[in-house]
C-alpha cells in the first residue's frame, strides 16, 4: 500500500463518491440544464454568500477566467512572488489576458496592505494600469499558511481606495477555514471573486468553482466557454462536489493533525531543517546533514511513501483523505528509524 504524500491532488474518489456519481441527474450544462452542476453551483454560491458561481474544469482555468474578466490588456496584477496564478498556470496571465504581474516579497505568500500600496502604479501613461490583486489561501508555496482575517480587511480597504478588483485563489479555502474557524461569508463579503477546488483535500477528481456577482460571472460563462471549458453533461463530475460539500469538509481537521504529527516526527531529527509553520495538511522542510531532498524521498519511496521534492533543499509532503492514521503513524515510524 502506497501513501502518497505528493499532494492532495492524488486523491481518488471513494465508493459513496462514485455511487453519487452513478445517480447523478445530468442535462446539457453548456445550455445551462444540468441540474446537478446547477445545484452545485448554487450550494456553493450560497455558501459564500455571493450572488452566483460558475464550475470550471480545474482551478487553474477558474483563476483565469477570474483574471480575465476583472482587467483589459496592458493592466498590471498584484500577487505574490509564489502565487500560482504566476507560476503555475503556464503564463496564463499573459496569454489569456494580456495583462503583466508585479510579484511582491512576502511572508509565505502572505501579502501585507503596505506593500500592495507600494505596488500600486500612479496614474501616469508611462504606467500599465494596476487593477486588480490577487490573493492565495491557504498559501501553498507558503507552506499551506492561512491569513489572519484583519489581514484581508486591511488589503481590500486599499483595493477599495484604489479602485482595484480582490480576486482570492481558494485552492484550499477550505483548509484554511476549517483550521481557523473563520467564516465562509465573510469571505463572500470580502472578495470580488474566489475560486475554490474540489479536486484537492476536498477529494474530486476534478472540478473547481468561481463565485462573485451575477453579472461578473455572467460574463465568466462566455470566457469559459471560449477555454473550451463548457461540458456537456458535467453533472456526474458536480455531483461529485455536491457530496464533498456534505461529507468532507470538517474532516479535514485531520489531515492538520495528520501533519502536524508527520511535522513533530521529522523536527525529532537532525536531518530536519528550517520548517515553515504546518498551518493546515502542507509540511515544506529542508534537509540537511548527510541526506539531500532527492536521497531523502528516495529512502521514503522504497518503504512506499511518495514525497515530492520542492527545491534543491526542500521536501513537500501533503496530508489528504486517502492518508489515513495507520499511514501517518507507519510514515511516522520510518522517519523514526532513518539512519543520521
Ligand atoms: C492546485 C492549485 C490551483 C489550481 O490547480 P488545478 O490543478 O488547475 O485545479 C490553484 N491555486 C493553487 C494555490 C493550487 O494549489
Amino acid at each position: 500500500m502506497i501513501t502518497d504524500l505528493r499532494s492532495d491532488t492524488f486523491t481518488k474518489p471513494s465508493p459513496a463518491m462514485m455511487e453519487a456519481m452513478m445517480h447523478a441527474a445530468t442535462g446539457d450544462d453548456v445550455w445551462g440544464e444540468d441540474p446537478s452542476v446547477n445545484q452545485l453551483e448554487a450550494i456553493m454560491a450560497a455558501h459564500f454568500g455571493m450572488e452566483a458561481a460558475l464550475y470550471c474544469p480545474s482551478g487553474t482555468m477558474s483563476n483565469q477566467i477570474a483574471i480575465k474578466v476583472h482587467t483589459q490588456p496592458g493592466d498590471e496584477l498584484i500577487c505574490g512572488e509564489h502565487a500560482h496564478v504566476y507560476i503555475y498556470e503556464g503564463g496564463g496571465i499573459a496569454s489569456n489576458s494580456g495583462v503583466q504581474v508585479k510579484p511582491i516579497e512576502s511572508d509565505r505568500g502572505l501579502l501585507a496592505a503596505a506593500d500592495i500600496i507600494n505596488a500600486i502604479n500612479p496614474d501616469d501613461v508611462h504606467k500599465a494600469r494596476t487593477s486588480i490583486v490577487s490573493l492565495e489561501n491557504t498559501s501553498n508555496r507558503g507552506g499551506g499558511c492561512c491569513y489572519e482575517f484583519e489581514q484581508l480587511e486591511q488589503i481590500r480597504e486599499v483595493c477599495d481606495r484604489h479602485d482595484l478588483a480582490l480576486h482570492l485563489d481558494g485552492a484550499r479555502l477550505f483548509n484554511a477555514l476549517v483550521a481557523t474557524g473563520q467564516q465562509p461569508k465573510a469571505y463572500g463579503r470580502l472578495f470580488d471573486s474566489i475560486s475554490v477546488c474540489l479536486n484537492k483535500g476536498m477529494g474530486c477528481p476534478m472540478g473547481s468553482v468561481l463565485m462573485g456577482s451575477a453579472n461578473y460571472i455572467k460574463q465568466a460563462r462566455r470566457v469559459r466557454k471560449r477555454l473550451g471549458g463548457g461540458l456537456r453533461q458535467a453533472g456526474y463530475m458536480a455531483a461529485c462536489g455536491l457530496y464533498a460539500m456534505e461529507h468532507n469538509i470538517s474532516r479535514l481537521a485531520d489531515d492538520h493533525t495528520n501533519a502536524k504529527r508527520i511535522a513533530r516526527a521529522l523536527l525529532k531529527r537532525d536531518f530536519t531543517g528550517h520548517m515553515l509553520p504546518v498551518d493546515t495538511n502542507i509540511i515544506i522542510f529542508d534537509v540537511q546533514g548527510d541526506w539531500t531532498p532527492v536521497t531523502f524521498t528516495d529512502h521514503l519511496r522504497q518503504h512506499g511513501v511518495l514525497a515530492h521534492v520542492v527545491s534543491a533543499t526542500q521536501v513537500r509532503m501533503v496530508t489528504h483523505l486517502d492518508v489515513t492514521t495507520e499511514m501517518t503513524d507507519r510514515v511516522c515510524d520510518i522517519i523514526a528509524a532513518m539512519g543520521l
